[in-house]
């Protein structure tokens, strides 16, 4: 096995893999094309519109809408019993493709902004009406009901979802947390409105645009896209990436970081490996901050800077990590810890209702190492979906063995950006095995466009889920569902 090629063995294993995956992919959209048509006939919506004094309706709660949590709200809608409905809790007014971001803050003037933060509901057009209420808020805390007794089919409720914009408590019989990870600007925004997101990335543009001298620290994906989109669009300027290991994008491929290397050298950025800095408090902000400023490397070395963007180190606490401990116990920093079937470990609250909790996506942390990556998130959704299915269909206490997440290499995949129109796909395989393809041909925009329509959104006829939730709250009304 080469380090630094991509040979032709390696070719033909990756890629049988991949294409037995796309086998197995068409042959479960067929399945679940059968079950949405099953579904559809024979679903009872709620007679409540809302959650809000029904006590009818079981609500599975999902908590967080991207990746994960829109993508298993989905594929539920295609299998969901009658008495269920599905209730989907999120901060954020759109889906934030956070892929663009790094572009999004180096290139001024694409006028591509707004078509990072995609609207909701497309993606689950197809649902009857009134299995998908949305709620746009954030949670704040889980509180679980005691419960004495081992039969599921009890648990009509086994906890409350609590707000704190004075929206009543949200009962649930099942929860799902798909809440991600949080991550510093400008990988996130970390703001709950479009409008101010786009401020945001404006404010990067503005910053990177005013400096001459800039270091990014960080080696993962998004110093990397960050600096090469920098001096693709900027060649004047003086960029610096500082890696605290000895080679870049540690959670991918070796290929990755001779073929990033390659492209950084090409574009003149100057690359400081095995350096790990100490951050100036300014750097630590969520915002860019200009200022003529300096530090010293270990060999002595000086670096001077009017801006420092830091693409690693901790974001501010939000309210949201105190949702962490009324989930699991058991925490590991800001992941849950999650057994195969993706049920939380550390629940506090007995079976049945422990079994009811699960995590998908980045935040989970199951006893196996996976990707964190928009892949995986999507493939949680499948485990979660089987497991909510059959704890639900469980006669007297018992029910059929749980699902367990078995993570494919593939979801670690990633198409890194390397510059404008460059970029390079890093795939990995079995044994240890990967390839990595180059490609210069790459649109500007990203193929935004194309991952727009995946996710629902049409040139006619747009749902915005979230605007109506958002204006009914408003209005002093409750959020209503899909349709
Ligand atoms: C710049 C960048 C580039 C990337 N590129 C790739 C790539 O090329 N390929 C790839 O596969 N992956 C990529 N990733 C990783 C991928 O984006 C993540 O793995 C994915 O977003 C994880 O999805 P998630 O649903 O678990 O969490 P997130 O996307 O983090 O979403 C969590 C959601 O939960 C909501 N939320 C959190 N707390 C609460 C609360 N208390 N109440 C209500 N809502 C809440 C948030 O608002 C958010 O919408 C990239 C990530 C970044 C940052």
């Amino acid at each position: 096995m080469s380090e630094r090629t991509t040979t032709f063995v390696d070719k033909v294993v990756v890629f049988s893999q991949i294409a037995g995956l796309i086998v197995q992919l068409l042959a479960k959209k067929i399945v679940e094309g059968t079950y949405t048509t099953i579904t559809r006939l024979t679903y009872k919506p709620p007679v409540s519109k809302t959650y809000i004094n029904d006590a009818e309706t079981h609500n599975i709660v999902i908590l967080g809408a991207s990746f994960a949590g829109y993508e298993l709200t989905r594929l539920l809608t295609q299998c969901l019993p009658s008495g269920y409905r599905i209730v989907l809790v999120e901060r954020n007014d759109s889906l934030h493709d956070c892929w663009l971001f790094p572009r999004l803050s180096a290139l001024k003037g694409s006028e591509l902004e707004p078509k990072a933060f995609i609207p909701y509901g497309g993606y689950i057009r197809s649902a009857r009406e009134g299995m998908v209420e949305w709620v746009r808020s954030e949670a704040q805390s889980v509180e679980y009901t005691a419960l004495d007794s081992d039969d599921p089919k009890d648990v009509d409720i086994a906890g409350y979802v609590h707000f704190n914009d004075g929206l009543p408590r949200l009962p649930f019989a099942f929860l799902v947390a798909a809440i991600g990870v949080p991550n510093p600007a400008p990988s996130r925004t970390n703001l709950t409105d479009t409008s101010s997101s786009i401020s945001l990335l404006k404010l990067y543009q503005d910053a990177i645009e005013a400096a001459r001298r800039i270091i990014l620290v960080g080696g993962g994906a998004v110093g990397v896209q960050l600096a090469t989109d920098i001096k693709s669009v900027y060649p004047e300027k003086s960029v610096t990436l500082v890696h605290s290991r000895e080679h870049l994008l540690g959670r991918f491929g070796i290929k990755l970081h001779y073929a990033a290397m390659e492209a950084l050298e090409e574009l003149g950025v100057d690359v400081v490996l095995s350096e790990r800095l100490d951050l100036p408090t300014e750097a630590t902000l969520d915002v860019p901050k200009l200022l003529s400023s300096k530090l010293t490397l270990k060999d002595g070395r000086v670096l001077e800077y009017d801006l420092l963007i830091p693409t690693v180190g901790a974001t501010p606490p939000s309210s949201a990590d105190a949702l962490l401990p009324s989930l699991s116990s058991d925490l590991h920093g800001p992941y849950l810890p999650v057994r195969p079937t993706l049920q939380i470990v550390g629940v506090p609250a007995k079976a049945p209702i422990s079994d009811r909790v699960f995590a998908i996506g980045d935040v989970c942390d199951p006893p196996f190492p996976v990707a964190k990556m928009g892949r995986a998130a999507l493939a949680h959704g499948v485990t979660v979906r089987d497991n909510i299915l059959a704890l639900i269909k469980a006669k007297g206490g018992k029910h059929k063995t749980l699902s367990e997440y078995r993570p494919e290499p593939v979801e670690s995949a990633i198409k890194l950006n390397l510059g404008i129109g460059r970029a390079a796909l890093w795939c990995p395989g079995p044994g240890g095995r990967s390839v990595v393809m180059k490609s210069t041909k790459e649109p500007k925009d990203l193929r935004v466009d194309k991952f727009r329509w995946f996710l629902g959104v049409r040139n006619s006829g747009n749902i915005d889920a979230m605007a109506t939730a958002t204006r009914a709250k408003s209005e002093g009304g409750v959020a209503p569902s899909l349709k």
